[in-house]
């Protein structure tokens, strides 16, 4: 058996915790990578994994990820997350999610969770019978932060993307500017709304094609295959589904001078962001242009700590500092050669102190 801490995934990580609750049935790993700048905060992901490695990977993997990410959106929070392994039924009790809020409980606040793949609002409440340490919680009332972080993740993206235009193409508007988007989820589905008000034309592909069509139909787009649009000649190409699309075989079908969306780890592996600065393609990194949903339960959870509601005017005015970040990145690129995945690295890096 390989030890984890021999991974290549492990990246001096504060504190790697296994629970197992044998009357529940829990068995979960809580990664804090960083709390240089605050609690580590990061969702908790319930998924079935074949061997109980890929859940190690996957927890040290995203936690640094989080780490990345949460210092690079401003925000006074650390990078952390939870992977419980679902069995293979994917059965979720209530004793389940009891006995993983007091594990997220037990450590008094350096961690902070929050829904992620196969954990719902109603599972967050559920965690929040147990512990304080939890953010992604409805929103109480209009004006206040809060609830399914996905349409905030969507702004985000969507800023992200206009200053992408403007960056790269030169142009101050969207209008007849041709997106092509793999996925029309929760993220996917908000960007293409977001686009087409402001007149862009625009693909759209998703694996459930019926929801391709349907989105189609009320915005007057048109649909790809999914295995498809990644050749779609267009300006901007915006993953918004799986990670690790953009890989040697990726890069060389892509027809657009832009990729920007909101998926996780869309490169393949380090390397890949230079193969497409090789190519002439701007790219957005994943974790900057994407980190809107956490800007949102950030601030709904630090509001709450101080018994207030989250104020949804300074979520959305930290949404749109999402380009200044962006161009920020894109002009130290151009000056450095340096590919912007890389140097969005480096300044996520100095930022937590590594
Ligand atoms: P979602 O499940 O609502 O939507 C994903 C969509 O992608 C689904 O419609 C699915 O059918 C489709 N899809 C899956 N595989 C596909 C493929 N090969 N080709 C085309 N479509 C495919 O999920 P979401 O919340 O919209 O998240 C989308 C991506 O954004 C994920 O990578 C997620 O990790 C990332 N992300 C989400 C948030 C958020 O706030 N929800 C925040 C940051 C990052």
């Amino acid at each position: 058996m390989t030890a984890f801490w021999t991974e290549a995934d492990f990246d001096d990580h504060e504190l790697v915790q296994l629970v197992h609750d044998r009357a529940s049935g829990l068995t979960a790993i809580l990664a804090l990578h960083s709390t240089h700048l605050g609690p580590a905060a990061g969702g908790t992901r319930f998924w079935h994994y074949p061997a109980s490695m890929d859940a190690m990977r996957d927890a040290l993997r995203l936690s640094r990820g989080m780490s990345y990410k949460n210092a690079m959106a401003g925000l006074p929070m650390g990078g952390g997350k939870a992977v419980i392994l679902a069995p293979q039924d994917r059965a979720k009790t209530p004793e389940l999610l009891a006995a993983f809020g007091d594990a997220v409980d037990a450590l008094g606040g350096r961690y902070v969770t929050a829904e992620d793949v196969g954990i719902s609002e109603v599972d967050m409440v559920a965690v929040s019978k147990r512990t304080q340490y939890v953010s992604g919680l409805p929103a109480q009332g209009s004006g206040a932060a809060g609830g399914d972080p996905g349409p905030f993740t969507a702004i985000g993206i969507y800023h992200g993307i206009k200053a992408a235009v403007r960056y790269k193409l030169g142009r101050d508007s969207v209008e007849g500017v041709h997106v092509a988007l793999q996925g029309v989820g929760s993220v996917g589905g908000g960007v293409a709304q977001l686009l087409s008000k402001d007149g862009a034309k625009l693909t759209l592909s998703d694996i459930d094609e019926g929801r391709a069509a349907a989105l189609a139909r009320d915005l007057g787009a048109e649909t790809a295959a999914p295995d498809a649009i990644m050749g779609v000649a267009c300006d901007v190409f915006s993953p918004n589904a799986l990670g690790a699309i953009l890989d040697d075989e990726g890069i060389a079908r892509l027809e657009a001078p832009i990729v920007a969306g909101g998926a996780n780890n869309q490169l393949g592996r380090a390397g890949h962001g230079q193969k497409l600065a090789d190519r002439g393609i701007l790219y957005a990194p994943d974790y900057v242009i994407n980190a809107g949903g956490i800007i949102s339960v950030a601030l709904e959870f630090l509001s709450r700590q101080q018994g207030q509601s989250g104020d949804i005017n300074e979520v959305r005015k930290r949404l749109a500092q999402i380009p200044d970040r962006l161009v920020e990145i894109w002009e130290q690129s151009d000056k450095t050669g340096v590919s912007p995945d890389v140097v969005a690295d480096r300044i996520a890096q100095k930022l937590i102190g590594r």
